[in-house]
């Protein structure tokens, strides 16, 4: 625009906002300075170009205003990447949701089939075994030792295959069952799970000391589960040598709390850590010590579902410490409980 065509114009009229342009410039006045400030300039073809305006009093040496010195920046790329890259987020944001539903989705089937699977295949299990029974009791007379030795192993077998199914489905059902979190006594829950174990410990012989332990955000029944596993466990795989001490405890680590299991048993090797925790996965025979493996990849599971994590430590022939992570019980609703 010429010069001249400016000179006497309302400087505020060349913005989509006037009386925001007008406000910018008394605010220079008044503070002596203005940065930044966004406004829109409206183009004599009616396009609209956004700037950032900056502005600052000039004075003379006596301290008079003589005049105001303003620049205003076009942003119009600056914007314009802004979009790009609000697009690109927004684009990032929908594939990340899609992705978690989809994810939700297989593993919400998977659980299903686990759960359909494991339930189907106790039918012909069960009609595996009452035959083979049959088979044994009406027909002893005619067998002969080795006809009875196979009986037997198949009959084991099957047992066998059953107690893995119930273990499968206790497995599946762990997420099944989606209970809320809510505000747990840990010292009630252990308490629970101790009360189940009195049998096994006190057969064994075994001590069992805690510390005070604290509320925490969980689901009590799955919270005695692995307490009751973690335990069992370290009943099972005590050492000949010395009684059995197991020993609860539980740490604070900024919002969350580290419980630990700490037996003196038999212990795990390193390179087992990991291996432990996956269902199925033992490192003794049934011989040796009975179980199917499901114990710890439960404990896993709950833990997980709770938004925590476990691992071992452990040195072999000393024994075991199981940590697992839970987080604390948010003050607001441990005031909705006392209430
Ligand atoms: P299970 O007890 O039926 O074998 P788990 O999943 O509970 O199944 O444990 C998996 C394996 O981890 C066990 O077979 C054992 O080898 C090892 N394990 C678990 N807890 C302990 C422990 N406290 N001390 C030594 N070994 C352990």
């Amino acid at each position: 625009m010429p010069r001249q065509e400016l000179v006497g114009t309302d400087f505020s009229s060349y913005f989509t906002q006037p009386d925001k342009a007008r406000a910018g410039y008394q605010q220079v006045f008044k503070e002596g300075s203005v940065r930044d400030y966004s406004l829109e300039i409206r183009h004599r073809d009616g396009h609209t170009i956004p700037v950032l305006y900056s502005a600052a009093l000039y004075r003379d040496e006596a301290g008079k205003v003589v005049g105001i010195f303003a620049a205003a920046r076009d942003i119009t790329r600056r914007r314009q990447a802004e979009a790009a890259l609000q697009e690109a987020n927004d684009t990032l944001e929908r594939h990340v949701a899609e992705r978690t539903a989809e994810l939700a989705r297989s593993n919400e089937d998977l659980q299903q089939f686990a759960y359909v699977a494991s339930h189907d295949l106790q039918e012909p299990l069960r009609m595996v075994n009452g035959f083979m029974k049959l088979l044994r009791d009406r027909y002893e007379a005619q067998l002969d030792d080795k006809a009875k030795e196979y009986i037997a192993f198949s009959v084991e077998g099957a047992t066998r295959m059953s107690q893995l199914i119930v273990d499968l489905l206790a497995y599946s059902r762990v997420d099944r069952k989606g209970t809320a979190l809510r505000p747990t006594d840990a010292n009630t829950v252990l308490l629970g799970a101790l009360g189940n174990l009195r049998g096994s410990a006190q057969e064994a012989g075994v001590t069992v000391t805690h510390d005070q332990l604290p509320t925490v955000n969980g689901d009590a029944s799955q919270l005695a589960q692995v307490f009751q596993n973690l335990i069992g466990n370290a009943i099972k795989f005590r050492s000949p040598d010395r009684p059995c001490q197991v020993h609860v405890g539980a740490e604070q680590q900024g919002g969350r709390w580290v419980f630990s299991v700490r037996d003196n048993g038999i212990g795990i090797s390193p390179q087992h850590a990991e291996r432990i925790f996956v269902i199925f996965q033992r490192l003794h025979t049934r011989q040796q010590y009975p179980g199917t493996g499901i114990g710890l990849a439960i404990c896993k599971k709950i833990v997980e579902h709770h938004g925590g994590r476990i691992w071992v430590e452990s040195k072999p022939g000393e024994g075991s410490t199981f940590y697992f992570t839970l987080p604390a019980a948010d003050r607001a609703a441990l005031a909705d409980q006392t209430e």
